[in-house]
């Protein structure tokens, strides 16, 4: 089986939360245009404390427990909770893991947007983080009984294509949406946020390919 170790791999949502870090004043400058502008402080505040409390050895469903617990219990906005939740789900689906196949990756990607809609009730087309997520979700699971390497390729790209695809929605929900049509034309902060997260996610796991004894 192919798939990559839980053990040790908590380090890809450190790399992730220095992304978010790295783009701290990009997303907030994003979030500006439509928003109030606070997208990147709030992103870059709740995953540069989690990354500061991720011991160097945690497993990747400890991290992301560690990751949601910090969103959810200290940062504002929409988004401590609908990625608190995210993280949440997706943690207990990789919890017990020993190796995270094509299958479990998928799966723990249904789980984080199963845990998003359930929370935040957006769909795809409403300008929100789930444009991203929506498109990444089901190419997993479409990947999911192919090669694992090509099938995470595909869901960074489906990702960044339904970020891409935002520019031209309008906003339902959210601050956003009270501007209507005036919406139209800018990216959404939340799905560009989470193309950077399933970026992130999709690199960490290709990088640690292995075939495993299971
Ligand atoms: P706030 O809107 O409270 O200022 P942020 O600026 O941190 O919070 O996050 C804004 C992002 O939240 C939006 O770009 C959008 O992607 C996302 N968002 C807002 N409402 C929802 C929702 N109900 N479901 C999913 N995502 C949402
Ligand atoms: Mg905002």
């Amino acid at each position: 089986m192919v798939g990559f170790p839980n053990a040790g791999s908590g380090e890809i949502i450190r790399d992730i939360a220095a992304t978010i870090t790295a783009n701290r004043a990009y997303l907030s400058e994003i979030d500006g245009l439509i928003g109030d502008g606070d997208h990147g402080v709030n992103m870059a505040k709740g995953f540069g404390r989690a990354a500061d409390r991720i011991p160097a050895n945690a497993s990747l469903s400890e991290a992301m427990a560690i990751l949601s617990d910090v969103l959810m219990a200290e940062i504002g906005g929409s988004m401590g909770p609908l990625y608190g939740t995210m993280f949440l789900e997706m943690s207990d689906t990789l919890d017990g893991a020993e190796t995270i196949d094509a299958p479990t990756f998928a799966a723990m990607l249904r789980a984080g947007f199963d845990g998003v809609t359930a929370v935040g009730d957006a769909a795809v087309g409403d300008k929100t983080m789930i444009d991203a997520l929506a498109p990444a979700v089901a190419t997993a699971e479409t990947g999911a009984t192919g090669d694992m390497a090509a099938m995470l390729r595909d869901v960074a790209e489906a990702a960044e294509a339904g970020r891409d695809a935002t520019t031209d929605m309008v906003a339902k929900l959210g601050r956003s949406a009270r501007l209507g049509e005036r919406s139209r034309g800018v990216l959404d902060a939340g799905a560009t946020s989470c193309a950077m997260i399933l970026r992130g996610l999709s690199d960490g796991a290709a990088a640690r390919l292995r075939e495993g004894t299971e």
